[in-house]
């Protein structure tokens, strides 16, 4: 499967193997950044990886913030930073397999199976300024993986962005409810299954936790967040 040019998108040296996107050394580099969840343990809470049970979870302080775990593949920093920049802003598109794969075999270690992953949609600001929706992308790849995924959550337009409207635009808005579940969709939600929120950065963690109080309202039993990275 030939993705890309014959050139490694991350350090610009050949790659001839028609099944990398990344040479070798780059996917080495990369991968040896990600966060191990496997040999670590992790705050029950949030999931946040914990490198000594002596301390507390620095990320939400023993508190129950987010109400389920939220994993990250890697720390926004680096090797993974460059990714996400080259993939979001610099429209390398062909970088969605690359990490759809990392999510895939992320998910299959970690998180208790069945999975069905439930991409977080970009803003409407976001859409309109690069023309695609990057969870979407990685789940496209995922779906082809054998995946099940659901893409049963909308954006509503948000107060900042209802100013850019017209009046007659805004009154189908309703500006308390952002986040909502697509009109047309008829998920059933599985107690069996674990829903995956898939999203790209975690910064304060505010989307997730909307979407995640979104489908406590319809009553989705085991919720995790995973994004690809953690700011
Ligand atoms: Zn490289
Ligand atoms: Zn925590």
């Amino acid at each position: 499967m030939r993705l890309t040019n014959l050139y490694c998108v991350l350090c610009g040296c050949p790659c001839p193997d028609p099944d990398r996107i990344i040479c070798e050394a780059c996917m080495t580099k990369l991968t040896s950044t990600m966060i191990p969840y496997q040999f670590t343990t992790y705050c029950p809470l949030c999931g946040m990886p914990e490198f000594s049970r002596e301390i507390d979870c620095i990320r939400c302080h023993g508190i129950d913030e987010y109400g389920m775990r939220i994993y990250s593949l890697f720390k926004y920093s680096g090797y993974a930073k460059e990714l996400i920049r080259l993939y979001k802003f610099s429209g390398c598109k062909e970088l969605a397999y690359l990490i759809a794969q990392l999510i895939f075999s992320f998910a299959d270690d970690v998180v208790k199976r069945p999975v069905v992953f439930v991409p977080v949609p970009c803003s409407h600001s976001s859409f309109i300024k690069r023309g695609w929706d990057q969870m979407s992308i990685i789940c496209m790849w995922l779906r082809r993986f054998g995946c099940a995924i659901c893409e049963c959550i909308r954006r509503s337009t948000t107060s900042k962005e209802l100013k850019h409207m017209k009046r007659s635009q805004r009154t189908h808005i309703k500006e308390d409810s952002w986040i909502q579940l697509k009109e047309n969709s008829q998920t059933v939600f599985d107690d069996n299954v674990t829903y995956i929120l898939l999203d790209d950065v975690l910064t304060t963690g505010s989307t997730l936790k909307a979407c995640k109080s979104l489908l406590d309202t319809y009553g989705v039993k085991q919720i995790v967040g995973l994004t690809i990275a953690m700011d």
